[in-house]
């Protein structure tokens, strides 16, 4: 899965998922974009890859996504392909939580609208290079949530299912290919960041596998995607949660 002269940008490569897929995508020769807010923890990725391109950029802020995709043409002319991983779930964030709306508006802004965003303003550079893109989603996009307080997250994951689909439609004529990583839980920082007081290891029994996942189980399945071996593979929706979405309560 060779990615050299390729050109690769990943949302929230700072942490866990993304940050698994910038290491692992810049070992296999890409020229990586690094893209999150957090710049101490962007730099410690960064130095575990080889001469990244580091944005420090809020992807729901409009001209902060804008500046990442002139930013990477400009350095590099070229993008091959968009990991739309940055994403965000929040403590209640359910319909009786408080500030109920703001805490959508939150979640729907990162998790969705900024997907939409960047998807668009790649999508021009994607059809030059027959490029291809990955959106990591969640199997909370797919089945019923887990607790009460999560419909926020889960429903902005469904929207991204099916934006998957709409963008694989959109833009298949033109030879890009769009598709969605689903991940049950996966060992990273999302749960203390969302100041949700769990350990991940409590979803064990609820896999088919009694296990949960480390990020870089996530970034083998985000380079497949992104390579040309899953050149047939557009508006597809691969899960990997160790079963959990098979396993009766
Ligand atoms: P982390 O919290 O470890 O990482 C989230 C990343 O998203 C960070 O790099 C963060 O960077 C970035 N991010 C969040 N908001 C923004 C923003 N507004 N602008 C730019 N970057 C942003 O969690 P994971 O690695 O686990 O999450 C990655 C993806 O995987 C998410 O989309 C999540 O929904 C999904 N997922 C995770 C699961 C899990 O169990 N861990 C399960 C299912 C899906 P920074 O703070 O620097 O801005």
């Amino acid at each position: 899965m060779s990615f050299k002269n390729k050109v690769v940008i990943i949302t929230g490569a700072s942490s866990g998922i993304g940050a698994a897929a910038a290491k692992m995508f810049s070992k296999e020769g890409a020229q990586v974009v690094m893209v999150g807010r957090n710049e101490t923890k962007l730099s410690a990725v960064a130095k575990q890859c080889s001469s990244p391109l580091v944005i420090r950029a809020d992807v729901a802020n409009d001209d902060d996504a804008r500046r990442v995709i002139n930013e990477t043409i400009k350095k590099f002319g070229q993008i091959d392909v968009l990991v739309n991983n940055a994403g965000m779930a929040m403590k209640n964030g359910g319909l009786l939580g408080n500030d109920m709306i703001q805490v959508y508006d939150s979640i729907m802004n990162i998790n969705l609208r900024a997907v939409v965003h960047l998807t668009s303003l790649a999508a021009p550079h994607l059809i030059k290079t027959k490029g291809n893109i990955v959106n990591v989603s969640s199997i909370g996009g797919l089945a019923p949530p887990i607790d009460s307080g999560s419909t926020n997250y889960c429903i902005s994951k469904a929207a991204l299912n099916h934006f998957t689909v709409c963008a694989a439609v959109e833009l298949g004529g033109y030879g890009v290919r769009v598709n969605t990583l689903s991940p049950g839980p996966v060992k990273t920082d999302f749960l203390e960041n969302a100041k949700i007081e769990l350990d991940f290891d409590i979803f064990r029994p609820s896999t088919m596998l009694n296990r949960v996942s480390e990020p870089e189980e996530m970034a083998d399945v985000i380079l497949y995607l992104a390579s040309d071996r899953a050149r047939g593979v557009t508006g597809s929706n691969y899960v990997n949660d160790n079963g959990m979405l098979i396993k009766k309560p």
